[in-house]
């Protein structure tokens, strides 16, 4: 059995991306942004159809200029996913793409100029059903908020979020989610654990300009961590220094680590030691590769020897116990008569887990993983 998961949601309103819901208990969704030039159309579109691919529930484009939001058309009509566009001040940019049909508008309404402007956008969105994300930044803190706080604090990011805020409640505009971001762990988490308590809406989670791959990875999985296992947060973006497609994944590992939402293969694999009876580290990253474009989730537990592998075996979909020459293998968690050679791990499991997942889809059995 698997322990519990006790991580209990904070409630807030639910606002719609397109198709897919936000807040309210909808999965949390999983979120990346192109880095093409949005005017080459055909090149972003092939970026926001990969990151598709790899589970992203929604993609955010960059619309910087005008020629932009005419390419942005385009780049919609193609789109398999809802797409938000990121909009710094510009009020015309916003009102073109509302009418190409943009899922959502990052633009922080009190950027946007006079009241008239404000509520030309605030309009557009409204008529279309369109929701705001609302996005404060430390590295980019109103002036007079850094002179008050003299740096960026948790209170300094909410008030500025707030601002913004106070302009859509005046408007009567309730459909928006907000993010606080930060590049510094702690600053983000508090000013994320600040906003949860005063406003509704749902919130947008990312730990900004984390770093590379391997660095940013670890540094949102500890923040968004912190926030998730207390129940805070909605959506996600995991912003690298990399193809938006590994944003995606580690999106994804991070919900899967906490068991709040699970995409494809859980590898449960030991680190290997001298008393591994197979190449451990090989067969799994090879599994990996094989099997990324799986995406029913199932736990496949692959470890080197007895000491651990029977008892892992036993709570996963598929497990491999190394042994001499020929392996334990465990289907479902009951053991199997027949043992799988060593010599040929990769292409047998391969095959097994494939089989599993169509048996799984076929019967829709719940599968063992939380
Ligand atoms: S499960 Fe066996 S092979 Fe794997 S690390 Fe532990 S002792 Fe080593």
């Amino acid at each position: 059995m698997m322990h519990e998961n006790p991580i209990k949601r904070r409630p807030s309103r639910r606002i719609y991306v397109g198709n897919v819901p936000i807040g309210d208990g909808a999965p949390i969704a999983v979120q990346s942004m192109t880095n093409t030039e949005t005017t080459d159309v055909e090149a972003t579109v092939r970026q926001v159809q990969a990151i598709a691919a790899a589970g992203a529930d929604i993609v955010r484009v960059s619309v910087p200029t005008m020629d932009a939001a005419e390419a942005f058309k385009f780049i919609k009509q193609q789109s398999p996913v809802p797409l938000v566009a990121d909009i710094h001040f510009d009020y015309r940019i916003a009102l073109k793409v509302a009418e190409y049909g943009v899922d959502c508008l990052r633009i922080n309404p009190g950027n946007i100029g006079n009241e008239q402007r404000i509520r030309a956008v605030v309009d557009a969105a409204r008529d279309r059903n369109i929701p705001i994300r609302i996005g404060v930044n430390g590295g980019s803190l109103e002036k007079d908020l850094q002179e008050k706080y003299g740096e960026p604090t948790p209170a300094a990011l909410v008030e500025s979020a707030m601002r913004h805020v106070d302009i859509l409640d005046r408007l009567n505009f309730q459909d928006f989610k907000v993010s606080v971001k930060a590049s510094d762990v702690f600053l983000a988490v508090d000013s994320y654990r600040l906003l949860a308590k005063q406003i509704e809406q749902p919130l947008h989670l990312g730990i900004t300009e984390a770093g590379g791959l391997r660095s940013g990875s670890v540094k949102s999985s500890i923040g968004l961590g912190m926030l998730l296992a207390e129940g805070i947060g909605d959506t996600l973006r995991i912003s690298l220094a990399a193809d938006p497609v590994e944003e995606v994944k580690v999106g994804f590992d991070i919900l899967k680590s906490l068991r709040i939402r699970s995409r494809g293969i859980n590898f449960i694999a030991c680190p290997s030691c001298s008393r591994q009876e197979f190449d451990v580290i090989n067969t799994v990253n090879a599994l990996e590769q094989r099997l990324e474009d799986v995406t029913t989730a199932m736990d496949v537990s692959i470890i080197g020897c007895v000491v651990n592998g029977p008892g892992e075996a036993l709570i996963a979909e598929i497990g491999l116990a190394g042994a001499k020459n020929k392996s334990g293998f465990y289907i479902g968690g009951e053991r199997q008569k027949e043992r799988l050679d060593n010599k040929d791990l990769v292409d047998q499991l391969e095959r097994h887990i494939r089989a599993r997942v169509k048996q799984l889809e076929a019967e829709q059995i719940p599968v063992k993983q939380a």
